[in-house]
Protein backbone atom coordinates (compact mmCIF):
# COMPACT_ATOMS: atom_id res chain seq x y z
CA UNK A 1 0.00 0.00 0.00
CA UNK A 2 1.03 3.56 -0.99
CA UNK A 3 1.70 5.69 2.00
CA UNK A 4 0.21 8.92 1.13
CA UNK A 5 -2.35 10.55 4.24
CA UNK A 6 -0.75 9.88 7.51
CA UNK A 7 -1.99 9.57 11.13
CA UNK A 8 -0.02 11.07 14.29
CA UNK A 9 -2.03 10.00 17.62
CA UNK A 10 -1.19 12.48 20.57
CA UNK A 11 -0.16 16.50 19.64
CA UNK A 12 2.65 17.12 22.74
CA UNK A 13 6.58 16.79 22.83
CA UNK A 14 6.84 14.29 19.96
CA UNK A 15 3.15 13.78 18.27
CA UNK A 16 3.92 17.98 16.68
CA UNK A 17 7.13 17.10 15.70
CA UNK A 18 6.02 13.90 14.26
CA UNK A 19 3.74 15.66 12.64
CA UNK A 20 6.00 18.68 11.24
CA UNK A 21 8.35 15.90 9.80
CA UNK A 22 5.79 14.19 8.30
CA UNK A 23 3.89 16.91 6.53
CA UNK A 24 7.30 18.38 5.81
CA UNK A 25 8.21 15.24 3.40
CA UNK A 26 4.71 15.25 1.81
CA UNK A 27 2.70 13.54 3.49
CA UNK A 28 -0.73 14.29 4.53
CA UNK A 29 -0.86 14.51 8.52
CA UNK A 30 -4.18 13.90 11.01
CA UNK A 31 -3.17 15.06 13.98
CA UNK A 32 -5.26 14.02 17.05
CA UNK A 33 -5.45 14.90 20.32
CA UNK A 34 -7.75 15.12 23.16
CA UNK A 35 -7.91 19.11 23.57
CA UNK A 36 -8.48 21.58 20.84
CA UNK A 37 -6.24 23.32 23.26
CA UNK A 38 -3.39 21.29 22.58
CA UNK A 39 -3.71 20.78 19.16
CA UNK A 40 -3.43 24.78 19.07
CA UNK A 41 -0.30 24.62 20.74
CA UNK A 42 1.44 21.76 18.46
CA UNK A 43 0.28 24.10 15.71
CA UNK A 44 2.25 26.97 17.62
CA UNK A 45 4.86 25.21 17.99
CA UNK A 46 5.34 23.54 14.25
CA UNK A 47 4.77 26.72 12.94
CA UNK A 48 7.91 28.29 15.80
CA UNK A 49 9.58 25.60 14.37
CA UNK A 50 9.48 26.27 10.53
CA UNK A 51 9.85 29.88 10.90
CA UNK A 52 13.31 29.30 12.36
CA UNK A 53 14.21 26.45 9.84
CA UNK A 54 13.01 29.06 7.22
CA UNK A 55 15.20 31.76 8.64
CA UNK A 56 18.39 29.55 8.82
CA UNK A 57 17.50 29.43 4.72
CA UNK A 58 16.96 25.46 5.17
CA UNK A 59 13.36 25.46 3.66
CA UNK A 60 11.72 28.07 1.55
CA UNK A 61 8.72 29.68 2.04
CA UNK A 62 6.53 27.77 0.02
CA UNK A 63 7.69 24.82 1.76
CA UNK A 64 6.70 26.07 4.99
CA UNK A 65 3.41 26.50 3.17
CA UNK A 66 2.78 23.78 1.66
CA UNK A 67 3.84 22.08 5.03
CA UNK A 68 1.68 24.06 7.29
CA UNK A 69 -1.13 23.02 4.06
CA UNK A 70 -0.82 18.96 5.10
CA UNK A 71 -1.90 19.06 7.98
CA UNK A 72 -5.19 18.74 9.66
CA UNK A 73 -5.74 18.56 13.52
CA UNK A 74 -8.98 17.18 14.86
CA UNK A 75 -9.77 15.41 18.47
CA UNK A 76 -12.05 12.86 16.89
CA UNK A 77 -10.15 9.57 16.56
CA UNK A 78 -12.55 8.49 14.24
CA UNK A 79 -10.48 11.01 11.86
CA UNK A 80 -7.91 8.61 11.01
CA UNK A 81 -10.03 5.74 9.12
CA UNK A 82 -7.92 7.24 5.63
CA UNK A 83 -4.96 6.70 7.13
CA UNK A 84 -2.01 4.21 5.35
CA UNK A 85 -0.06 4.36 8.27
CA UNK A 86 -0.61 5.89 11.96
CA UNK A 87 2.04 6.76 14.65
CA UNK A 88 1.11 7.05 18.19
CA UNK A 89 2.73 9.20 20.23
CA UNK A 90 0.14 10.37 23.24
CA UNK A 91 1.22 9.72 26.79
CA UNK A 92 3.39 6.83 28.53
CA UNK A 93 0.97 4.81 29.90
CA UNK A 94 -0.09 1.26 29.17
CA UNK A 95 -3.54 1.33 29.65
CA UNK A 96 -4.15 4.42 27.83
CA UNK A 97 -2.04 3.04 24.68
CA UNK A 98 -3.62 -0.20 24.61
CA UNK A 99 -7.45 1.83 24.36
CA UNK A 100 -6.13 3.67 21.69
CA UNK A 101 -4.54 0.82 19.86
CA UNK A 102 -8.28 -0.81 20.10
CA UNK A 103 -9.74 1.97 18.50
CA UNK A 104 -7.11 2.21 15.77
CA UNK A 105 -7.61 -1.32 15.19
CA UNK A 106 -11.42 -0.82 14.63
CA UNK A 107 -11.23 2.12 12.66
CA UNK A 108 -8.55 1.73 9.82
CA UNK A 109 -8.33 -0.14 7.13
CA UNK A 110 -6.87 -3.99 7.87
CA UNK A 111 -3.23 -3.53 6.23
CA UNK A 112 -2.36 0.18 7.77
CA UNK A 113 0.71 -0.37 10.03
CA UNK A 114 0.72 1.24 13.25
CA UNK A 115 3.94 2.40 15.02
CA UNK A 116 4.23 3.59 18.54
CA UNK A 117 6.78 6.11 19.64
CA UNK A 118 7.02 4.64 23.11
CA UNK A 119 10.15 4.77 25.03
CA UNK A 120 9.79 1.92 27.31
CA UNK A 121 6.33 0.03 27.20
CA UNK A 122 6.87 -3.36 25.09
CA UNK A 123 5.69 -3.37 21.77
CA UNK A 124 4.63 -6.70 21.82
CA UNK A 125 2.35 -5.93 24.92
CA UNK A 126 0.87 -3.11 22.86
CA UNK A 127 0.53 -4.91 19.27
CA UNK A 128 -1.30 -8.08 21.47
CA UNK A 129 -4.23 -5.63 22.13
CA UNK A 130 -4.98 -5.22 18.36
CA UNK A 131 -6.14 -8.40 15.47
CA UNK A 132 -3.16 -7.20 13.59
CA UNK A 133 0.24 -7.67 15.92
CA UNK A 134 1.95 -8.52 12.91
CA UNK A 135 1.68 -4.58 11.58
CA UNK A 136 2.12 -3.27 15.15
CA UNK A 137 5.59 -1.87 15.40
CA UNK A 138 8.16 0.67 17.50
CA UNK A 139 9.08 4.05 16.37
CA UNK A 140 10.91 5.48 18.66
CA UNK A 141 11.81 8.99 17.39
CA UNK A 142 14.05 11.16 19.61
CA UNK A 143 13.49 14.45 21.05
CA UNK A 144 13.36 17.33 19.15
CA UNK A 145 12.12 15.07 16.28
CA UNK A 146 12.86 17.80 13.85
CA UNK A 147 16.64 17.88 14.63
CA UNK A 148 17.23 14.27 15.35
CA UNK A 149 18.41 11.84 12.76
CA UNK A 150 18.14 8.46 14.94
CA UNK A 151 14.96 6.67 14.66
CA UNK A 152 14.76 2.79 16.52
CA UNK A 153 12.53 0.72 14.86
CA UNK A 154 11.56 -2.02 17.31
CA UNK A 155 10.30 -5.02 16.21
CA UNK A 156 7.89 -6.97 18.39
CA UNK A 157 7.47 -10.53 18.82
CA UNK A 158 4.86 -10.85 16.27
CA UNK A 159 5.72 -8.13 14.18
CA UNK A 160 6.33 -9.09 10.20
CA UNK A 161 9.56 -8.70 8.17
CA UNK A 162 7.26 -7.08 5.96
CA UNK A 163 6.35 -4.53 8.39
CA UNK A 164 9.70 -3.66 9.36
CA UNK A 165 10.96 -3.21 5.59
CA UNK A 166 7.98 -0.98 5.15
CA UNK A 167 8.85 1.20 8.08
CA UNK A 168 12.35 1.09 7.43
CA UNK A 169 11.38 3.11 4.08
CA UNK A 170 9.39 5.38 5.56
CA UNK A 171 11.20 6.51 8.24
CA UNK A 172 14.00 7.04 5.43
CA UNK A 173 11.47 8.80 3.59
CA UNK A 174 11.28 11.21 6.43
CA UNK A 175 14.96 11.65 6.07
CA UNK A 176 15.70 9.64 9.25
CA UNK A 177 18.26 6.89 9.63
CA UNK A 178 16.15 3.61 10.63
CA UNK A 179 18.36 1.40 13.14
CA UNK A 180 16.46 -2.15 13.74
CA UNK A 181 15.60 -3.25 17.45
CA UNK A 182 14.13 -5.88 18.91
CA UNK A 183 11.65 -5.89 21.78
CA UNK A 184 13.52 -5.87 25.07
CA UNK A 185 13.44 -3.40 28.20
CA UNK A 186 15.00 0.34 27.08
CA UNK A 187 15.52 -1.06 23.41
CA UNK A 188 18.49 -0.14 22.55
CA UNK A 189 18.55 3.65 23.56
CA UNK A 190 17.70 3.79 26.84
CA UNK A 191 19.17 0.26 27.43
CA UNK A 192 22.70 2.04 27.69
CA UNK A 193 21.37 5.20 28.38
CA UNK A 194 20.13 5.67 31.14
CA UNK A 195 22.47 3.48 33.19
CA UNK A 196 24.84 5.67 32.14
CA UNK A 197 22.97 8.54 33.59
CA UNK A 198 21.87 6.40 36.97
CA UNK A 199 25.55 5.90 37.56
CA UNK A 200 26.66 9.78 37.06
CA UNK A 201 23.94 10.52 39.65
CA UNK A 202 25.56 7.76 42.18
CA UNK A 203 29.23 9.25 41.23
CA UNK A 204 27.15 12.42 42.20
CA UNK A 205 25.52 10.85 45.47
CA UNK A 206 28.71 9.20 46.96
CA UNK A 207 30.86 12.83 45.95
CA UNK A 208 33.11 11.09 43.48
CA UNK A 209 32.45 14.50 42.02
CA UNK A 210 30.29 17.21 41.50
CA UNK A 211 27.86 18.13 39.22
CA UNK A 212 30.48 19.68 36.93
CA UNK A 213 32.67 17.88 37.16
CA UNK A 214 31.17 14.64 36.45
CA UNK A 215 29.08 16.25 33.20
CA UNK A 216 32.95 18.26 32.07
CA UNK A 217 34.72 14.68 32.59
CA UNK A 218 31.87 13.44 30.16
CA UNK A 219 32.12 16.01 27.60
CA UNK A 220 35.23 17.03 27.14
CA UNK A 221 36.58 13.27 28.00
CA UNK A 222 34.42 11.40 25.62
CA UNK A 223 32.93 14.06 23.74
CA UNK A 224 29.21 13.76 24.63
CA UNK A 225 28.07 16.84 23.78
CA UNK A 226 26.36 17.07 27.14
CA UNK A 227 27.17 15.99 30.26
CA UNK A 228 24.99 12.83 31.87
CA UNK A 229 23.67 15.02 34.36
CA UNK A 230 22.49 17.97 32.08
CA UNK A 231 21.28 15.35 30.15
CA UNK A 232 18.85 13.72 33.11
CA UNK A 233 17.96 17.12 33.63
CA UNK A 234 16.51 17.81 30.13
CA UNK A 235 14.90 14.10 29.64
CA UNK A 236 13.16 15.15 32.80
CA UNK A 237 13.98 13.02 36.40
CA UNK A 238 10.68 11.45 36.67
CA UNK A 239 10.98 10.13 32.93
CA UNK A 240 14.41 9.20 33.77
CA UNK A 241 13.06 7.05 36.76
CA UNK A 242 10.71 5.70 35.25
CA UNK A 243 12.62 4.32 32.12
CA UNK A 244 15.16 2.66 35.03
CA UNK A 245 12.30 0.72 36.66
CA UNK A 246 10.91 -0.89 33.44
CA UNK A 247 14.68 -2.04 33.02
CA UNK A 248 14.90 -3.07 36.82
CA UNK A 249 11.58 -4.41 36.66
CA UNK A 250 11.80 -6.24 32.84
CA UNK A 251 15.71 -7.32 33.17
CA UNK A 252 15.56 -8.57 36.81
CA UNK A 253 18.81 -7.47 37.42
CA UNK A 254 20.21 -5.21 40.46
CA UNK A 255 22.49 -2.84 38.32
CA UNK A 256 19.33 -1.37 37.07
CA UNK A 257 18.09 -0.13 40.49
CA UNK A 258 17.26 3.44 40.46
CA UNK A 259 19.83 5.71 42.57
CA UNK A 260 18.40 6.58 45.85
CA UNK A 261 19.44 10.14 45.18
CA UNK A 262 17.17 10.06 41.60
CA UNK A 263 14.60 8.87 43.68
CA UNK A 264 14.90 11.51 46.11
CA UNK A 265 15.18 14.83 43.46
CA UNK A 266 11.79 12.83 42.09
CA UNK A 267 10.14 13.08 45.18
CA UNK A 268 10.96 16.53 46.04
CA UNK A 269 9.27 17.65 42.84
CA UNK A 270 13.09 18.66 41.43
CA UNK A 271 12.77 16.87 38.07
CA UNK A 272 15.21 19.06 36.22
CA UNK A 273 14.45 22.06 33.28
CA UNK A 274 10.78 21.65 33.86
CA UNK A 275 10.20 22.74 36.70
CA UNK A 276 13.53 25.06 37.11
CA UNK A 277 15.24 22.71 39.45
CA UNK A 278 16.99 19.27 39.05
CA UNK A 279 21.32 18.71 39.06
CA UNK A 280 21.53 22.46 38.01
CA UNK A 281 19.06 25.40 38.88
CA UNK A 282 17.05 26.88 35.40
CA UNK A 283 16.08 30.25 37.05
CA UNK A 284 12.36 29.98 36.59
P1 LIG B 1 3.52 14.79 26.02
O1 LIG B 1 2.93 14.71 27.37
O2 LIG B 1 4.26 16.02 25.61
O3 LIG B 1 2.37 14.55 24.91
C1 LIG B 1 1.45 13.50 25.00
C2 LIG B 1 0.15 13.98 24.35
O4 LIG B 1 -0.73 12.87 24.24
C3 LIG B 1 -0.56 15.07 25.17
O5 LIG B 1 -0.78 16.21 24.36
C4 LIG B 1 -1.87 14.38 25.55
O6 LIG B 1 -2.97 15.26 25.66
C5 LIG B 1 -2.03 13.39 24.41
N1 LIG B 1 -2.99 12.33 24.68
C6 LIG B 1 -3.27 11.71 25.86
N2 LIG B 1 -4.27 10.82 25.69
C7 LIG B 1 -4.61 10.85 24.39
C8 LIG B 1 -5.58 10.17 23.61
N3 LIG B 1 -6.39 9.26 24.13
N4 LIG B 1 -5.66 10.46 22.29
C9 LIG B 1 -4.85 11.39 21.74
N5 LIG B 1 -3.92 12.08 22.44
C10 LIG B 1 -3.80 11.81 23.73
O7 LIG B 1 4.43 13.49 25.87
P2 LIG B 1 5.66 13.26 24.86
O8 LIG B 1 6.92 13.62 25.56
O9 LIG B 1 5.34 13.83 23.53
O10 LIG B 1 5.66 11.65 24.78
C11 LIG B 1 4.79 10.94 23.91
C12 LIG B 1 5.35 9.55 23.70
O11 LIG B 1 6.66 9.65 23.16
C13 LIG B 1 5.48 8.74 24.99
O12 LIG B 1 5.19 7.40 24.70
C14 LIG B 1 6.96 8.91 25.34
O13 LIG B 1 7.46 7.83 26.10
C15 LIG B 1 7.58 8.95 23.97
N6 LIG B 1 8.90 9.61 23.85
C16 LIG B 1 9.13 10.81 24.47
C17 LIG B 1 10.36 11.42 24.30
C18 LIG B 1 10.67 12.76 24.92
O14 LIG B 1 11.86 13.13 24.98
N7 LIG B 1 9.68 13.54 25.36
C19 LIG B 1 11.36 10.83 23.52
C20 LIG B 1 11.07 9.63 22.86
C21 LIG B 1 9.83 9.03 23.05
Amino acid sequence: MEIMNTAVIGAGTMGNGIAHIMAQAGYKVTLIDIKQEFLDRALATIEKNLNRQLKKERITEEQMKSTLANITVTISIEDVSNADFAVEAATENINLKSEIFKKLDVICREGVIFGTNTSSISITEIAAVTKRPDKVIGMHFMNPVPVMQLVEIIKGLATSDETCAITEDFAKALGKTPVLANDYPGFIANRILLPMINEAIFALMEGVGNEEAIDTVMKLGMNHPMGPLTLADFIGLDVCLSILEVLHDGLGDPKYRPCPLLRKMVAAGHLGRKTGKGFYNYGC
